[in-house]
């Protein structure tokens, strides 16, 4: 009878853990309509990350040359609850005044972030990040094979603008794997976006131009 309970359990909570996966997209667009509804302001700002620069670095395997160029930054922004949020962003210090511009926008616009928090959180695993759809800049890895190495370049709601691939290139997986992109969604990019224009404006490469991929996540200078 215990045994019979306990699977019933375990089923029920994979079904729900399913749902609440699928559920996700359908929940942020009604809140969208929520954001877009809502001519009030200013709501209290939910703290998504508060490190101090030493908690921001901490493991990172980076030589201290990069560490001396890099810099933790407060932005602020709505997040999928239509409630303005203050995350942190650890980035190089030759990006910060254009990420201020560009989160500046994104907060005016109501584009919205899910959170912006230090890779720290998640041990230094960019994977882990960016499933769960983590917007972030500098990340210590191969320096000649990836901009996020010295924070020049940013990831944008991963799971939202997740990478896909071009003619030749299919066969390979989306990334995250199971995201899919709904330009309908606040959060997503898209050829023209004004986020996008901004970005591009001030001089940043964007990903979805890559050779083989859609990078859409990615900017970088
Ligand atoms: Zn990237």
């Amino acid at each position: 009878m215990f045994d019979r309970l306990k699977i019933i359990c375990l089923v029920t909570c994979i079904s729900i853990a399913s749902c609440t996966q699928y559920n996700k997209n359908k929940q942020v667009n009604s809140l969208n309509i929520a954001i877009n509804g809502d001519s009030t302001y200013k709501d209290t700002v939910i703290v998504d990350s508060h490190y101090t620069f030493t908690e921001a670095i901490d493991g990172t395997t980076a030589p201290k040359e990069i560490i001396k160029e890099l810099e933790l930054i407060d932005v602020e922004y709505y997040s999928i609850d239509g409630k303005i949020h203050k995350g942190q962003i650890l980035t190089n210090k030759a990006l910060v005044i254009d990420l201020k511009m560009i989160f500046k926008f994104i907060l005016k616009s109501k584009f919205t972030i899910e959170h912006a928090i230090p890779v720290v959180k998640y041990n230094w695993y960019d994977d882990l990040s960016m499933q769960d759809n983590n917007t972030y800049s500098f990340c210590y890895r191969n320096e000649f094979f990836s901009k996020h190495a010295k924070g020049m370049a940013i990831d944008i709601n991963p799971y939202f603008n997740p990478v896909h691939w071009k003619v030749g290139y299919e066969y390979r997986q989306n990334k995250p794997e199971e995201a899919y992109r709904d330009t309908t969604i606040n959060g997503t990019f898209y050829a023209s976006h004004p986020v996008v224009l901004e970005f591009e404006k001030l001089g940043f490469f964007w990903g979805h131009n890559f050779k083989a991929k859609f990078d859409d996540h990615h900017f970088e200078k």
